[in-house]
């Protein structure tokens, strides 16, 4: 059999489900927004997971928060976890693996639907949430303890996969950490038949952070997310890169799978 025929079961549709929402403002969300010398405005905030899916495997990205983790910081939860993955035409229990791109609330909350699921996340990542470190209050206050306790009965039930710096998660579904917003963040990178898609998760939320080289203000190593921009600007030739808190996702991606809220990225 032809190379290229087999490649064409590598291929994935991609979608982006927006979960939650809030109004944030430039100020909020870049890091040291003084230093640009620009008047606030406000900036929507979309929370998002992503789904990578063909005839033989369904693969998330992200779990989205859970309804206290959301509320205990005034997010708008626009749909639970479950009701977010029916509307994509999803059910928990036929997703083969779930990528943590990193331990953040706001990722891995919906976590406990996935009974089944193969979990994935770097091993940076998992150390640094595991460690005495990321207990320190301005980490700490990004992530939720119990949360954090779950990864770690994953692990020790077998069912969580760390990795190095690459990994692949399925034959055409790359991970790669990039670190910079979190110690071990990781961007996801999916074949498609209309070419690669990057799920940029956190290490791009928004794509001025791209565009205009401009920090996300939750960091936790500068010179590792300004080399993440390099990288993924590096991997966008050719690709769709898809940002992982940006209203304009849904702009630049203006197919819809059902749901309002359900972004096609790729067919
Ligand atoms: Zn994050």
């Amino acid at each position: 059999m032809p190379a290229h025929v087999d490649a064409m079961s590598d291929w994935y549709e991609v979608l982006a489900v927006r979960y939650g929402t809030r109004q944030a403002s430039a100020a909020e969300v870049f890091l040291n927004y003084h230093s640009y010398h620009e008047p606030d405005r406000p900036l929507r905030m979309d929370y998002f997971f992503w789904v990578a899916r063909n005839p033989s495997r369904t693969v998330v990205i992200d779990t989205g928060f859970s309804p206290a983790g959301g509320a205990a910081r005034g997010r708008t939860m626009l749909l639970d976890t479950v009701p977010a993955l029916n509307a994509a035409g999803l059910d928990p229990d036929g997703v083969a693996q779930v990528v943590l791109t990193h331990a953040h609330y706001d990722h891995i909350g919906g976590l406990p639907v996935f009974t089944e699921a193969e979990v994935i996340m770097t091993s940076d990542e998992y150390d640094f949430w595991t460690g005495p470190m990321g207990r320190r209050g301005q980490f700490a206050h990004t992530t939720e303890a119990g949360e954090l306790d779950r990864l770690k009965q994953l692990r020790g039930n077998g069912r969580l996969t760390l990795t190095g710096r690459t990994h692949s998660v399925a034959p055409g579904i790359e991970l790669t950490q990039v670190g910079g917003h979190t110690q071990g963040q990781a961007i996801v990178t999916v074949a498609t038949r209309e070419g690669p898609v990057i799920l940029a998760s956190d290490a791009v939320h928004y794509y001025e952070e791209l565009e205009r080289d401009r920090p996300f203000s939750t960091v936790a190593n500068l010179a590792d997310m300004y080399a993440a921009f390099d990288r993924i600007r590096e991997l966008a030739q050719g690709a769709r890169v898809v940002a992982g808190h940006d209203p304009l996702v849904a702009e630049r991606f203006p197919a819809r799978a059902g749901s309002q809220d359900v972004i096609r990225i790729s067919q």
